[in-house]
């Protein structure tokens, strides 16, 4: 087999090579971000929940002092009637107190409302915690395991890269050129085993002479559709 052809499949071996560690650090990086994403999720839920039991603990505070408030008018109303003297008065006095203790009523069925709401709340917020702990840990080991493996990727990356490149240099000038462009192409596939006379990267039938010269080995050849190099 030609000497420059033989380059020339061993170059590919090392790019492909090169292709392949750097898929797999956008892969582990792209688990880094998702990750990541999941645990801030947790924290953003929990945030929200802390921030809503807040919230209502402080409605809580108003109702129970709006509840102290009515009770005080219930005392003074209570107060007057002994001071009342017509039917008049004491039938104004009742439609006042029956008005005030249904007040009272809603007033206390919402302070009531609300403490369950605060409780089932302190249940979720409790649950989230263990929750965010296990995850967060979970999430900071994980991140380290694929951080150290992203590392030995970086590391054969370098290696194969810098075999392509010192290998490289051995091609004649115009082959170099040739091979480095179709290299930096999307697949990254510069040459092409045939299979009889179909073309190994884009599966096209090149004519039957050109086929056979590739086959001989002696000449460099091209795939008349694709452009890669073909043996
Ligand atoms: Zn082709």
């Amino acid at each position: 087999m030609n000497e420059e052809i033989k380059i020339m499949i061993e170059l590919q071996h090392y790019w492909d090579n090169v292709m392949l560690c750097e898929s797999e650090i956008s892969r582990f990086n792209k688990s880094i971000q998702i990750w990541n994403k999941n645990r801030e999720d947790l924290k953003n839920e929990l945030q929200k929940k802390e921030a809503l039991i807040k919230s209502q603990k402080l409605k809580s505070k108003e109702a129970e002092s709006t509840l102290k408030e009515i009770e005080e008018k219930i005392k003074k109303l209570q107060q007057k009637k002994d001071s009342l003297k017509s039917e008049r008065e004491i039938e104004a006095y009742q439609k006042e107190l029956e008005k005030i203790l249904a007040d009272k009523d809603n007033c206390e069925n919402f302070v009531l409302e609300l403490m369950d709401r605060i409780d089932s709340l302190e249940d979720e917020i409790s649950q989230l915690k263990i929750e965010w702990d296990e995850t967060d840990k979970q999430v900071s080991n994980d991140i380290e395991l694929i951080k150290s493996k992203i590392i030995l990727e970086e590391k054969k990356l370098a290696e194969s890269k810098e075999s392509f490149y010192a290998l490289v240099e051995k091609l004649p000038p115009q082959s170099k050129t040739r091979f480095l462009k179709l290299i930096g192409s999307k697949d990254g596939k510069a040459i092409a085993k045939l299979n009889g006379e179909i073309c190994g990267h884009c599966n096209f039938q090149i004519p039957s002479s050109l086929a056979a010269e590739a086959a001989k080995g002696e000449k460099i050849v091209s795939c008349t559709n694709c452009g890669r190099f073909i043996y």
